[in-house]
C-alpha cells in the first residue's frame, strides 16, 4: 500500500473505532474512560490528517501541530488505561512530553534541524506507549484477557517508535516531517495499522469482559450488603458436601436480634445502614476462605470449611462481641446492636445442605430462647449451647444471660 492508502486506512479505522467507543459510551456513562478512548483516537486521526493533507501550516507549525497531537492522543490512552484501572490520571504525562516538544521545536526551526526534536518526540511517545502496555497489563490477575492484547499492541507501537529514535540518531538529514525514509515510514504506518485495529478491538472486548464478569458477580450477591446471595450460599454448600476429601467444617446462622425495633426506632435507613456495619464487622472476623451471605432480611449465613469447633466458635463469638460493643453513630450512646448465632461443625456425613442448615438454624433458635445475644453450637445431631467451660477456648461472653434490646 502507499503512503496515502496507509495513512487513511489509519484514520478510518480510528474513526470508526470512536464511534463505537461513543455508542457504547452511550450506554455507560459512568465510565469515563470511554471518553478518553475516543479522545485518543480523535487526536491520532487529527495527527494523521496533517500527514495526508498539504495545511499549508508555516514550516515550525506543519512539525508541532501533528506531533502535538501524537503526543495528546497517547497520553489521552495512558490516561484511559489509568481510568480503567480505577486510578487518578496523572496530567503530567500529557504536560511534560507536550513541553519539551514545544522546547526542543524552536532551536530546531532556527538551526533547521528537525532531528533532534524529531528524535526526543518519538521518544517520548514511545515512553507513553510503554507506560500504558505497563498500565494494562499491572492488572492482569483480575482475569480479563484482552488486557494481554492491549499490552501487545501498544507495545509493538513503543517498539515502533523505538525505532523511529534509532532513525532520528542515525540520520543526517532535516526530518520536518518524519516521512523522509520511504521504507521506515511504510514499516511504522503498517504497524500503526495493527495498533489502531488491535487497540480498538481489544479495549471494547475490554470493557465489555468486565461488565460481564461484574454482572455475573453481581448475580451472586446481594445488592445492600455486597455479600453473597442465598443461591450462591447453597450452591457452595452442596459443592463442599459432594467433596469426598473435605474436613471438618461449620456452618453458622446469625440473626439480628430485635432488628424490627431498629427501623420503628431509627427508621429504614438507619436499618439499612447497621446491616452494612455488621456486614462489615463479620467480613473482618471471618477468614479469607470463609463465605458470608445474606440469606435473609437480618439473616446472614456464614461456610467455614476446614475449620476445628473451638476456632469456628472463637470467631462467631468474636462476631457477636463485637457487634454488641460497636456504637451506631444514628443511635444514643447507650443503643447497641446484638446477634444471636446457631454454629453447626462436623464433617457433614449423611447429610445434606437442607439438613445442615436446619442444625445450625436449631442453634440460632436456641440462642434466641436462651435470651439472644449469644452463640450455640450443634455438633453432628447434638446440641449444645455453650455456656460452660467445655471448650478451653470458649470465651466468657457466651454465658452472658441477657441480650441488651438495640431501643
Ligand atoms: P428477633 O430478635 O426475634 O430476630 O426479632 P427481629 O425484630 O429481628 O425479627 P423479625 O423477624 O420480627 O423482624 C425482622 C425485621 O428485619 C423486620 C424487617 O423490617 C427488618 N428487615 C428485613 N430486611 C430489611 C432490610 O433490608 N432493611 C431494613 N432496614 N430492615 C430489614
Ligand atoms: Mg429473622
Ligand atoms: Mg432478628
Amino acid at each position: 500500500m502507499d503512503k496515502f492508502s496507509l495513512l487513511a486506512a489509519n484514520c478510518l479505522i480510528l474513526t470508526v473505532f470512536s464511534v463505537s467507543f461513543l455508542t457504547a459510551f452511550h450506554d455507560m456513562k459512568r465510565e469515563r474512560f470511554w471518553r478518553t478512548w475516543v479522545s485518543g483516537n480523535l487526536f491520532l486521526a487529527a495527527a494523521l490528517f496533517f500527514y495526508i493533507f498539504d495545511t499549508g501550516l508555516p514550516e515550525m507549525l506543519a512539525f508541532i501541530v501533528p506531533n502535538g497531537l501524537m503526543i495528546a492522543a497517547f497520553a489521552r490512552y495512558n490516561q484511559g488505561a489509568m481510568q480503567f484501572n480505577d486510578r487518578k490520571v496523572c496530567y503530567l504525562r500529557l504536560l511534560i512530553p507536550m513541553g519539551i516538544m514545544l522546547a526542543t521545536s524552536l532551536p530546531a526551526h532556527i538551526s533547521q534541524n528537525y532531528a533532534l526534536t524529531y528524535t526526543v518526540t518519538n521518544l517520548m511517545l514511545a515512553f507513553l506507549a510503554t507506560a500504558t502496555a505497563a498500565e494494562y497489563w499491572s492488572r492482569r490477575t483480575d482475569g480479563l484477557s484482552s488486557r494481554y492484547g492491549l499490552a501487545f499492541s501498544f507495545m509493538l507501537m513503543a517498539a515502533s517508535f523505538a525505532l523511529r529514535v534509532a532513525q532520528g540518531i542515525g540520520t543526517e538529514s532535516n526530518l520536518l516531517f518524519g516521512l523522509t525514509d520511504e521504507f521506515l515510514l511504510s514499516v511504522h504506518l503498517m504497524i500503526a495499522l495493527v495498533f489502531v485495529t488491535t487497540i480498538g478491538a481489544f479495549s471494547l472486548s475490554l470493557a465489555f469482559e468486565r461488565k460481564s464478569a461484574e454482572q455475573q458477580d453481581a448475580a451472586h450477591r446481594d445488592p445492600l450488603t455486597g455479600t453473597f446471595n442465598r443461591r450462591e450460599f447453597t450452591l457452595r454448600l452442596k459443592e463442599l458436601l459432594q467433596r469426598p476429601e473435605r474436613g471438618n467444617f461449620a456452618v453458622v446462622q446469625f440473626d439480628l436480634d430485635h432488628f424490627k425495633s431498629v427501623n420503628d426506632r431509627f427508621g429504614h435507613g438507619a436499618g439499612d445502614e447497621a446491616l452494612q456495619i455488621c456486614t462489615d464487622i463479620m467480613q473482618w472476623h471471618l477468614r479469607e476462605e470463609d463465605c458470608l451471605a445474606r440469606v435473609g432480611g437480618e439473616e446472614f449465613a456464614a461456610l467455614m470449611p476446614e475449620i476445628s469447633h473451638s476456632e469456628a466458635l472463637e470467631i462467631a463469638e468474636r462476631i457477636r462481641a463485637t457487634i454488641a460493643d460497636t456504637p451506631l453513630h444514628f443511635a444514643p450512646e447507650d443503643v447497641r446492636l446484638t446477634l444471636s448465632a446457631g454454629i453447626y461443625h462436623g464433617k457433614g456425613d449423611g447429610m445434606d445442605h437442607k439438613q445442615l442448615l436446619k442444625l445450625a438454624d436449631d442453634g440460632l433458635y436456641e440462642s434466641k430462647h436462651a435470651g439472644r445475644n449469644r452463640v450455640s453450637l450443634t455438633r453432628s445431631d447434638a446440641l449444645t449451647i455453650v455456656e460452660d467451660d467445655e471448650w478451653n477456648s470458649t470465651p466468657p461472653a457466651l454465658i452472658k444471660s441477657s441480650a441488651p434490646k438495640a431501643s
